[in-house]
């Protein structure tokens, strides 16, 4: 186990909101890192709907879900916070008062005077597809992501779907599998349509192979693949061989640890009081889609606001011994400075 990374505040989730809470708590100095079981930066808007414009933003009539990420990104990069994406935390004990240390699933430790929630509906979970026995082959030959690209060299790959992941992974791990085969129920994609013109053309180049049909069942023995069987519409089978599949089915979303971090729950979500936005435990801090509230909406300008109102509270935290003087961004040099404008 590594050394813990030591840090004012751990923010879990790196949705608009967490981004922003970066920004409020940066006013204050206090420096934040961001875990996000996502390979993006961006929560919902960046995983879920990219290019939908957003209309309710305050003072930003119309912009896209990646366009306010990518604006919030240019906000709070005064504040250099550091981001730790693939990671999902997995537990958070109290060590102290207040003084929690935080564990991820790759084995990440953090030591933090105040932890914020900011994990929206929960962690993104891989749909699984229905294939009959796929199970007994989860995590040993077939996988719903790309840890480690190296894990994929010299295999001979089945990849499924027909969407952006699925296809980015076909380009991405085509130069170092032995054999690569590209499945999907029809010809027609979801991905970008350069991505598309890229996999056609490494078809072409004979570099991969593209398939129609569905998985209808594996053949394999503990764990280990050696083919899927595929069936086209028509009905007709075939066999195609291979030591790894990576099924690309979409997301769903799940609560995931987050229920077992000892807090108050109501339901699927994290009771707070509206002052401070603070859950059961003094020095963890719920805001965003993931808390609930009377009268709580579940809108983005809602989790900003709670993110301004949790960094003062933080502050006491952080700093017991310094009183909080309340300035705005317009006329404080002091902020200025911080925000690399004066
Ligand atoms: C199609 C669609 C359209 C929408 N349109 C609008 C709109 O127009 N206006 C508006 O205000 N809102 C809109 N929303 C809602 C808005 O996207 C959410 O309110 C917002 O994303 C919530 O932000 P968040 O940061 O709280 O959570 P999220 O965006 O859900 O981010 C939470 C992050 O936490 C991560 N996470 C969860 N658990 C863990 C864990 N254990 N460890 C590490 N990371 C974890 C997740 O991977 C995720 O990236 C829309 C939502 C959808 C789906």
């Amino acid at each position: 186990m590594s050394d813990p990374i030591k840090t004012d505040v751990l923010i879990i989730g790196a949705g608009p909101v967490g981004l922003f809470a970066v920004f409020e708590l940066g006013l204050l100095d206090i420096k934040a890192h961001l875990v996000d079981i996502l390979d993006k930066i961006g929560g919902q808007c960046a995983e879920l709907y990219p290019e939908k414009p957003i209309y309710d933003i305050p003072g930003i009539p119309h912009t896209s879900a990646q366009g306010l990420v990518d604006a919030l990104m240019a906000q709070i990069k005064p504040f250099n916070p550091q981001f730790h994406l693939n990671d999902m935390v997995e537990m958070i004990e109290k060590i102290g008062d207040p003084l929690f240390r935080v564990k991820t699933d790759n084995g990440k430790l953090f030591e933090a005077k105040v932890v914020v929630i900011a994990a929206g509906g929960g962690s993104f979970q891989p749909k699984r597809p229905p294939i009959p026995g796929i199970e007994a082959y989860e995590d040993k030959s077939v996988f719903y992501s790309v840890r480690k690209r190296d894990a994929f060299r010299d295999k001979k790959l089945l990849i499924v779907g027909g969407g952006d992941s699925a296809l980015d992974w076909t380009l991405n791990l085509a130069p170092i599998a032995s054999h690569l085969t590209l499945l999907h129920r029809r010809s027609e994609f979801r991905a970008s349509p350069d991505t598309v013109n890229k996999m056609m053309a490494m078809v072409g180049e004979g570099q991969i192979d593209f398939v129609t049909g569905q998985v209808a069942g594996l053949e394999g023995e503990n764990g280990m693949l050696r083919a899927a069987n595929i069936r086209r519409d028509d009905k007709s089978t075939f066999h195609i061989a291979c030591d790894a599949m990576l099924p690309f089915f979409g997301l769903t979303m799940k609560l995931g640890p987050v229920a077992n971090w000892g807090l108050k729950m109501d339901g699927e979500l994290i009771p707070v009081e509206t002052a401070a936005f603070e859950t059961s435990v003094p020095g963890i801090f719920a805001i965003g889609d993931i808390n609930t509230y009377p009268g709580k909406l579940k809108l983005i300008l809602c989790g900003f606001h709670e993110g301004a109102l949790m960094a003062q509270k933080a502050h006491r935290y952080v700093y017991p011994d310094k009183k909080l003087v309340f300035q705005y961004t317009t006329s404080s040099t002091s902020l200025q400075k911080k925000l690399g404008v004066a």
